[in-house]
């Protein structure tokens, strides 16, 4: 009998503790992504990027707090309904397809990743929420 395909909430599910929110990783925001957050913060984009980006490789990203977390974390992400592509697909994200290695890596960092997963599955899932967030 088949089993019954995994699910990416089969295996990811986020504890919530902020640790990926932590520590010059870089979040990228998009142009789109800024006028939303903006929107969302009832500013305009310009001021947003003023007070709320740093710019790094010429790009903006999300500045930190002096904690070293970004600066929308405060228990939880304040901009959670708007919150960047990057922090949406987290842990499935494209360099997992080009090596799995790389979701046990994560899993190092994030408690919310299990390991107990074969490396097919954790391709079909990741493969199906990035199909999802396009
Ligand atoms: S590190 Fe993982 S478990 Fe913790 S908040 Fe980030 S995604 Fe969730
Ligand atoms: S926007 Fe939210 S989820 Fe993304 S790094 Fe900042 S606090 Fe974390």
């Amino acid at each position: 009998m088949p089993s019954n395909p995994v699910e990416p909430s089969d295996i990811f599910k986020c504890q919530q503790c902020g640790d990926c929110c932590m520590g010059f990783g870089g979040t990228f925001v998009t142009e789109k992504e800024i006028k939303t957050i903006a929107g969302y913060l009832n500013t305009d984009p310009g001021n947003f990027v003023e007070n709320y980006c740093q710019i790094s490789g010429g790009k903006p990203v999300l500045s930190q707090g002096k904690d070293t977390y970004c600066i929308f974390w405060d228990e939880l992400c304040t901009i959670h309904t708007v919150k960047p592509r990057m922090c949406r697909t987290w842990p499935f994200i494209q360099s997992v397809l080009v090596d799995t290695d790389n979701w046990q890596i994560m899993a190092g960092i994030c408690p919310g990743i299990h390991t107990d997963v074969s490396d097919s599955d954790v391709i079909e899932c990741v493969s199906k929420e990035l199909a999802k967030n396009l």
